[in-house]
């Protein structure tokens, strides 16, 4: 992305002349921020496709400097929008993750902190919102958690959920586009689950990536001893994965392709996130292979997130954005955009102002974890600046501390070099999960023997 801008370099011109203040339709108004003004926007009402890609490591995609060609529609996506290389998942696991981005609320305070959690129904979610603000809402899902069952999908008037590839929920969507004639606007969740283990590519994408048909002992509930993968069969893996990212991609090509048939195009705005990424072979030393959901390692919360805007109001060409953000920031972003209050229990504050060419404020980015073998979250972690610090709870807490900035990768531990930065971090991590205490209320857990199975055979709980 050679010829990407970064955040600050739009200046107001650039917004007028892109037509903000005068083009676009009136209504209630919002305010944001722009070069240090507090401005009044005209309300827009854009279509808006949420596209979610399960499993995907920011670091795996093309437009964020991987080698591999996994995602040119990705990329080209990236290429008239706003790519945030440092984006980060409140909880590596896919039913909080998404709720997450969903309440601008934290996993804790929504008592779901892993799949199997049941969303009740006092939780109001971005879809419940945007309804009731004359929104058309549809939800196409890739993975049972993500279905009616657990409430995640309360809000949406559509809900399909089909398993399996990517090839599986896309012709819904896509027909579900193609025959959309309502004058209301529309809030689209696309699910992609093909990144996520067992790995199985479909035919065209093996060949392209070189994917053997030997299966691999990887994934939750597999055989993951020291030496069973050996470093032929975990690049195999990683081929296989990087195959599945290519699937989704093209997923994500036909959506696009498909609004512009439509005539939808220059009038939706497009989200691509994921809900936490994979530590492939990164924790082998742990004998931890290609899975998610303990960690708060860089590889498992770094996410991807590219919000390209509705031709109306976004400029053109790509601007890349280094500030880290979370993804509790997509509702406030949102509903910002509308002109829609901003409900009192969202976390997330809004991206727009960045989004129109002023500064991110820098902020705290918090990540919590909970692994299978614990009932609360067992793993919390702080971002601020280039520092990443990690508090894992065992018998004496441990911290670790990562310059992110430099070894993305995180392997050397600054804990000790630096003791003022860690003892800054760990009054500001302690704060947090203070609050999320005092915020915090049980779930009620409601699943039953079939679906305690599918999720125990998945390995989300013993
Ligand atoms: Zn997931």
């Amino acid at each position: 992305m050679s010829e990407a801008k970064k955040s600050t370099k739009l200046s107001r011109r650039d917004i007028l002349k892109a037509g903000l203040y005068g083009t676009l339709a009136t209504g209630l108004s919002s305010a944001v921020w722009i070069n240090g003004c507090r401005k009044k926007l005209p309300t827009m009402r854009p279509n808006i496709l949420f596209i979610s890609i399960d499993t995907l490591r920011a670091d795996h995609l093309s437009c964020y400097g991987y080698t591999k060609p996994t995602s040119p529609h990705i990329d080209l996506l990236a290429s008239g929008a706003h790519l945030f290389k440092r984006a980060y998942t409140t909880i590596p696991t896919t039913l909080p993750s998404h709720l997450s981005m969903f309440t601008s609320m934290y996993p804790t305070q929504l008592a779901v902190t892993r799949n199997g959690h049941y969303v009740g129904h006092d939780r109001t979610t971005l879809p419940e919102i945007l309804k009731e603000h004359g929104y058309s809402t549809a939800a196409f899902v890739n993975y049972f958690v993500l279905g009616r069952r657990y409430g995640f999908t309360q809000g949406f008037d559509t809900v399909v959920t089909r398993e399996g590839h990517a090839d599986q929920p896309l012709p819904f969507a896509l027909r579900w586009l193609r025959e959309y004639k309502s004058e209301k606007p529309f809030f689209m969740f696309a699910h992609f689950f093909d990144p996520h283990t067992m790995y199985d590519p479909i035919a065209h994408f093996k060949k392209k990536f070189a994917v053997t048909d030997r299966r691999h002992p990887v994934g939750r509930g597999f055989v993951k001893k020291k030496g069973i993968l050996t470093p032929k069969a975990i690049q195999e893996d990683i081929n296989a994965y990087d195959a599945e990212i290519a699937s989704a991609d093209w997923a994500v090509g036909h959506l696009i392709a498909e609004l512009k048939r439509s005539g939808l195009e220059d009038d939706t705005m497009i989200f691509l996130v994921s809900d936490h990424g994979e530590s492939l072979d990164d924790l082998a030393e742990l004998d931890y292979f290609f899975d998610h959901s303990e960690f708060l390692y860089n590889h498992q919360i770094n996410i991807p997130l590219i919000i390209r805007l509705p031709k109306a109001a976004g400029a053109e060409g790509a601007t890349v954005h280094d500030v880290p953000v979370s993804t509790i920031d997509l509702m406030p972003t949102i509903l910002e955009l509308l002109g829609i209050e901003k409900p009192s229990f969202n976390e997330g504050h809004s991206l727009l102002g960045g989004l129109l060419g002023s500064h991110i404020t820098q902020r705290p980015v918090f990540g919590q974890a909970e692994a299978p073998n614990y009932d609360s979250p067992h793993r919390f972690s702080i971002i601020v600046d280039k520092w990443h610090m990690i508090m894992s709870k065992e018998k004496v807490a441990k911290y670790e501390l990562f310059d992110v900035i430099k070894d993305p990768a995180e392997k050397n531990d600054l804990y000790k070099i630096y003791p003022e930065i860690a003892q800054k971090l760990r009054n500001d991590l302690s704060e947090w999960t203070d609050q999320l205490k005092r915020k915090f209320s049980r779930s009620t857990f409601e699943t039953d023997q079939k679906q305690l199975e599918k999720l125990r055979s998945l390995g989300y709980i013993k």
